[in-house]
């Protein structure tokens, strides 16, 4: 099983907000976040808080398309047995809190990244020396065309973010659903930094 998840970050891979309490009661006066949601000690993970979707969810979230999923409820329950439901109905949300240090949050390995103004192919050897020189806390000039990037402006597909802060959205495949402009301003307000995101599989 494979998990599928949109992953919003703020867009400066050094800019946290600390205040993890006023994040989540300001993520649910707006109906981002509902209730907290019980997780098997098997996906739980350390520091991290699970919230089922609010009232405005799907609002802030808009949804293009959605898949299947199976629920197998228990050890004893074969694929033929198990309920077949639509994955918006399993959604829900984890907020971390932030860490040390700047992480790749896209998982396993690199996507290709490219200057977003002129397609430029950036290599891995240079990627790689950006991280060693300053943790990619500076940006960097394009070797095709001279533009300047910091590292989360490159085209990273849609699949790639570096940071030290994340809210991920659970059973989301790549491209079903977005974050509204609504929402991404609301993050803005609530914790005065600018946001991104992208689609995770693992
Ligand atoms: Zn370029």
């Amino acid at each position: 099983m494979s998990d599928n998840i949109l992953i919003l970050h703020p867009r400066n891979a050094h800019a946290v907000f600390e205040d993890i309490p006023t994040l989540i009661n300001e993520l649910k006066n707006a109906g981002f976040l509902g209730e907290n949601k019980e997780i098997g000690e098997i996906r739980r993970e350390e520091g991290k808080y699970y919230f089922k979707p609010g009232e405005h969810f799907f609002e802030l979230v808009k949804f293009q398309s959605s898949h299947k999923v199976l629920i197998i409820d228990g050890p004893n329950i074969s694929p033929e047995e198990a309920e077949v439901v639509d994955s918006k109905t399993q959604v829900y949300i984890s907020i971390s809190k932030p860490t040390e240090k700047v992480y790749y949050l896209g998982g396993f390995f690199f996507y290709k990244a490219s200057c977003p103004k002129c397609g430029y192919q950036y290599e891995l050897e240079f990627l790689s020396s950006w991280f060693e020189k300053n943790k990619f806390m500076l940006s960097e000039n394009c070797p095709q065309c001279g533009e300047e990037f910091f590292i989360n402006d490159l085209d990273w597909q849609m699949r790639a973010g570096f940071g030290r802060q994340e809210i991920e959205i659970w059973g989301i495949h790549k491209d079903e659903a977005v974050p509204t402009e609504r929402l991404l301003k609301l993050l803005k307000e609530i914790t005065q930094i600018e946001w991104r995101y992208f689609f995770y599989r693992f």
